[in-house]
């Protein structure tokens, strides 16, 4: 029998199997920037919240990442950030000097954390300039840049990677373990929400691009719901076959553009039906339960930066809370150093796109829809 220990080595094993995304090209302008310790330079794309509050931080704990280089629109920004990071002029970038980039050999990865609509620009430019890619969740705006991304870092020979954190998180790989092990006998239906109220931000203000179209691709969907699509395709293992959507609005005027609140249903090839809600309307809705034939379980709250928890059967779900964020890109780092592949590549980026995809069409034609297929 497969311990909980075999599960998770293995588990961290499979990010790191050799030669998915093909042998480094020879005379390639990356890959030999390793600092003396060994750790891969991140340059970051976007100095907004998530990075200053999460992933800076992170990187003062990573063991095989290093802060080195952030790319910024505003000099004042990255003036603050190479004071507080010691950040060397020469790794400094703005969005229109960013292609010199690929003379940088302290730079091996591009951590993109722009609004979404940046993401497949930002993610192309550096795999022209050679860097590898972690690019922030949803992976782009639509399936068919997402698959334009994944053709750019193919051709470059870089690796391609989406911040999906929760696939690094310990409680959430000991769901998977039980669902895949069966430990509650087969796994029947899951329900998964994840959604909170967002703030009305005014025109002109920079945090705005949420509630905008053109920038976010799509409301609470794009922004949060992907991480119940995320969890039923984790937890399942499977791509959903078709699915049923509709949206309520409750305010047409502040969600204009985007959606608000959405509740979809999905059903998977071994029949196992799925239950998912997303908001940007009200807070408190963070978890997922997993029913099986002899059982269930689920984490509550589950997608937070922290204070993951959840029970199985009459237990708490085992697992040490981590800085999901340092995980994640020391898993990419790992993968890079070592040629392997990963487990949040541009496909699994892909795929969610594809299923946010057939939830918008069904929820214009009312209809259930096929989810389109890789
Ligand atoms: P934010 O609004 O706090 O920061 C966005 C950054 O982009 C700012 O530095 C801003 O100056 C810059 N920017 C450049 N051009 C811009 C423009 N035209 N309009 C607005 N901003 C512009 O956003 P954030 O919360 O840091 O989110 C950034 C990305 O990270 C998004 O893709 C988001 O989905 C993702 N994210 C992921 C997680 C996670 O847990 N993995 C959490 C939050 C955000």
């Amino acid at each position: 029998m497969t311990t909980r220990r075999d599960f998770l080595a293995a588990a961290a094993a499979a990010t790191i199997a050799p030669h998915f995304n093909g042998p480094l090209c020879a005379g390639q302008k990356r890959g030999a920037a390793e600092s003396e310790a060994g750790k891969l330079g991140y340059a970051l794309v976007g100095l907004g919240r998530l990075s200053t509050n999460q992933i800076a931080p992170a990187l003062m704990k990573t063991e095989h990442s290093k802060l080195v280089g952030v790319v910024s629109g505003s000099a004042e920004k990255a003036g603050k950030w190479k004071d507080q990071y010691a950040i060397p002029d020469d790794n400094i970038y703005n969005y229109r000097n960013f292609d010199r980039i690929i003379d940088n050999q302290e730079i091996d990865v591009v951590y993109v954390v722009l609004p979404n609509s940046m993401h497949e620009e930002f993610a192309i430019r550096a795999a022209r300039a050679g860097k590898h890619v972690l690019c922030e969740k949803p992976m782009s705006i639509s399936s068919a840049e997402c698959r334009r991304m994944i053709e750019a870092c193919d051709h470059a020979g870089v690796k391609l990677a989406v911040g999906y954190r929760c696939q690094y998180e310990p409680h959430h790989l000991e769901c998977i373990r039980m669902a895949r092990e069966e430990t509650f006998g087969k796994l029947q239906h899951i329900d998964a929400g994840f959604g909170f109220r967002i703030a009305d931000y005014p025109v002109g203000d920079l945090r705005r691009w949420r509630l905008e179209r053109e920038m976010a691709g799509g409301g609470a969907l794009m922004d949060v719901g992907i991480y119940a699509i995320q969890a039923c395709r984790y937890l399942t293992g499977e791509e959903p076959t078709s699915l049923m959507a509709s949206e309520i609005k409750t305010d047409s005027k502040k969600f204009a553009e985007v959606d608000e609140t959405i509740l979809w249903s999905m059903a998977f090839p071994s029949g196992v039906s799925a239950n998912c809600t997303t908001t940007y309307n009200f807070n408190g809705i963070n978890q997922f339960r997993a029913y099986s034939e002899k059982g269930q379980f689920g984490l509550k709250p589950a997608f937070g930066y922290g204070g993951i928890q959840g029970t199985a059967g009459n237990e708490a779900v085992r697992g040490e809370n981590v800085d999901q964020f340092a995980t994640e890109m020391d898993q990419f780092s790992q993968v890079i150093k070592q040629d392997g592949t990963t487990k949040v590549s541009g496909i699994e980026g892909l795929r969610d796109l594809l299923v946010t995809e057939a939830i918008y069409e069904s929820i214009r034609t009312g209809k259930r829809v096929d989810v389109a297929k890789v």
